[in-house]
């Protein structure tokens, strides 16, 4: 059934201003565009599903591509709109618009295609990728292709000085007027939830780790509810911590590669720190990838940003004193030593647990 939720979801859709928003993403809306056309031989001739139509412009990408059906399925007003875009585009007789929920339409076929825009901020907030599992179990005929196909989400550790000056130091003179008493407030505002900003490859600390990898081919409902990752982390440089960022990027692979042998919400080790902040993950049998990093092109997702308070802060430094001293000591182990410390800090501090609709625990 359609909750409150979803129609006050719905109706956020039914503005002009979200689907500007998404188009003027180049970034975005380009990367589509190729990986529709690099699988033209797979989309051409064949019956496509998207689930969230919105303006309609990956349906139509696809029937530039050479589909022969494309139904494109948007429970939100915009549909009206793209039925109007679609017939704009003399493209009635390819594209068949369904003003519904992908829950509810019925469909007069299975599809070979199912392609959707699914991704929420930090990958799974908000995320409609339920919809596009529905859809898949119910609509995909066996070895159909999905895209994307795998995402990724990344946490890694930052600094952010001016971040931090801008939202607390801020209110130490305001137009000459002393508002110091306001840095508490400010702190615990701050601090209190994670925000979406955008950061530079410069803030990152180290490279990032793999918290959720998601097989769209393979993934159930149930993985999703949950996501937890034991984390730890070797500092590259010498920079106050402030916080950790998160990000995601998708890929768009054909149905038969397997990409990941790990399974999403297995703890993860340094080991499985597999890109660095200046050298992108090797890519050579990945065709097209979908990144929001802070070192890639900037897109309408950003990066969602988790400051840590100051007291946090200032523990953490306390132990990179101890660390210091660790590493004039016995200077081979300091690279053992501060994973260790860092497991053992983070320990304390309990693992990193991400729920759906819920950023940060
Ligand atoms: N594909 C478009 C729009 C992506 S935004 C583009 O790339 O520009 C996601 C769209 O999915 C929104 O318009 C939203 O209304 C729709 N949507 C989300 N969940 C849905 C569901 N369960 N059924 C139908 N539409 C859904």
């Amino acid at each position: 059934p359609c909750t409150d939720y979803d129609m006050a979801y719905f109706k956020a859709y039914s503005h002009i201003g979200v689907h500007e928003e998404m188009l003027k993403d180049h970034v975005r809306t380009n990367t589509y565009r190729n990986a529709i056309m690099h699988h033209k031989d797979l989309i051409s001739g064949k019956v496509v599903l998207d689930v969230g139509c919105g303006t309609g412009v990956l349906s139509i990408f696809c029937a530039f591509a050479g589909a022969t059906r494309v139904y494109a399925v948007d429970a939100s007003d915009i549909a009206l709109q793209a039925m109007e875009i679609v017939r704009e585009n003399e493209l009635s007789d390819k594209v068949i618009v369904l003003h519904g929920r992908i829950e509810d339409v019925e469909i007069e076929e299975k599809v070979d295609v199912i392609i959707s825009e699914w991704m929420g901020y930090m990958l799974l907030y908000e995320s409609m990728l339920g919809s596009v599992i529905f859809a898949r179990d119910k609509w995909l005929k066996p070895g159909g292709l999905i895209l994307p196909s795998h995402a990724s989400l990344y946490l890694a550790p930052i600094t952010n000085s001016h971040r931090y000056q801008d939202s607390i130091y801020f209110w130490r003179d305001v137009y000459g007027i002393k508002m110091s008493c306001m840095m508490p407030l400010a702190k615990q505002c701050t601090f209190m939830e994670p925000s979406v900003e955008t950061i530079s490859g410069e803030n990152v600390l180290t490279w990032p780790t793999v918290v959720a990898q998601v097989d769209c081919y393979t993934i159930q409902a149930p993985d999703l509810e949950t996501i937890t990752a034991a984390y730890k982390f070797t500092s590259m440089l010498q920079a106050p911590l402030h916080g950790f960022a998160f990000w995601f990027d998708v890929e768009f692979n054909g149905p038969v590669r397997q990409k990941f042998k790990k399974q999403a919400s297995q703890p993860l080790d340094v080991n499985m720190q597999n890109s660095n902040p200046s050298n992108k993950k090797k890519k050579a049998d990945v065709s097209i990838v979908l990144s929001t990093a802070p070192e890639d092109a900037p897109t309408h997702w950003q990066q969602v940003i988790a400051l840590i308070s100051a007291i946090l802060v200032s523990f953490l430094l306390r132990y990179m004193v101890i660390l210091k001293f660790l590493e004039n000591c016995i200077a081979n182990i300091h690279k053992n030593a501060v994973v260790f410390v860092m497991q053992t800090l983070l320990y304390l501090f309990e693992p990193i647990e991400l729920k759906k609709n819920q950023i940060m625990e």
